[in-house]
């Protein structure tokens, strides 16, 4: 195992826009080394990407970006190497995906009262069986010519300002936390400074995710903000947890580019001695 690592990437088993095998292939034009595959909520794209690295020499470490939510805000958990097979996560993952599809519905809804746009619309631009998002309601925007791009989608329409918003249900993230282990995966706090250091976990309530089996932080990624980048540095340090940077990379859907930021060899060692539920594809 050499080159670079990224451990947290999107195909279109959710709302990235290359196939798990396509993701593969660009991991390697990339350079890669290591690349994770973490799609939202379901492990449905390991099989394709193992199959796709086999013989190329990159590794890939199956992994899942599970939705949570701490009182109204949205929190990620990356999660890596689980047993995909484990019943209650199994269960878990199906929930937030039915949710998912409801709250989907029901923004579409709303914003057919303004916009040319249909759950048909919608279908389109998700792959079967894919866990659905914002994301796949952007496309199908810019599909209907309301927008120009994904990320304009956000910013002009549906940003919750505009009132299309609304939330669905997600497990908060010590019972995900709980989850992870259970199923024998490493759990790690997904871009966990996004928000600015007044956002950032309290001291008290990061000890408890601690407690629960937390192992790391995602602190390199772009979307930390420098302040509280410095205020996690010092959780890390003081609560013995990995630091890892990945690129959450999404295909053309985001501007994030593979292995913009990566993760050191030593804290992949250290992620592959805990994880138990499931193991890393030498390709
Ligand atoms: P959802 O989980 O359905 O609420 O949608 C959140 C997802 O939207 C995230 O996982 C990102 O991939 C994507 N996203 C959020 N903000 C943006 C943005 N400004 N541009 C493109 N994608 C975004
Ligand atoms: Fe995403
Ligand atoms: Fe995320
Ligand atoms: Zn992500």
């Amino acid at each position: 195992m050499s080159g670079p690592i990224d451990l947290h990437t999107h195909s279109t088993v959710s709302d990235g826009t290359e196939t798990p095998a396509e993701l593969v292939r660009a991991a390697r034009a990339a350079g890669l080394g290591t690349v994770a595959i973490t799609d939202h909520d379901s492990t449905a794209g390991w099989q394709e990407a193992f199959a796709e690295a086999e013989g190329t020499g990159l590794t890939v470490i199956p992994g899942m970006e599970l939705s949570t939510r701490h009182g109204s805000k949205s929190v990620h958990l990356l999660a890596y190497l689980i047993d995909p097979d484990d019943s209650a996560l199994r269960e878990e993952t199906l929930r937030i995906r039915e949710a998912r599809l409801t709250r989907a519905e029901s923004i579409v809804a709303r914003l057919a009262a303004d916009f040319d746009i249909s759950w048909a619309d919608v279908v389109a631009k998700t792959a079967h069986g894919a866990t659905v998002g914002r994301p796949h309601i952007a496309d199908a925007l810019v599909a209907r010519g309301a927008s120009t791009d994904r990320s304009a989608a956000f910013r002009d329409i549906l940003h919750p300002k505009f009132g299309y918003y609304e939330p669905h249900y997600a497990p908060d993230p010590l019972t995900a936390i709980q989850l992870v282990r259970a199923a024998g995966g490493v759990p790690v706090l997904a871009h966990p400074g996004t928000r600015g250091i007044d956002n950032v976990i309290t001291e008290e309530n990061l000890a408890i995710l601690v407690d629960a089996g937390l192992f790391g932080l995602e602190i390199y990624h772009r979307e930390n903000t420098p302040d509280a980048m410095e205020r996690l540095f010092d959780f890390a340090d003081r609560f013995d947890l990995v630091i890892t940077g990945s690129s959450d990379y999404h295909g053309e859907g985001k501007p994030n580019r593979l292995g913009e930021n990566t993760t050191e060899p030593d804290v992949l060692e250290r992620i592959l001695t805990a994880g138990t539920g499931s193991e890393a594809f030498c390709g």
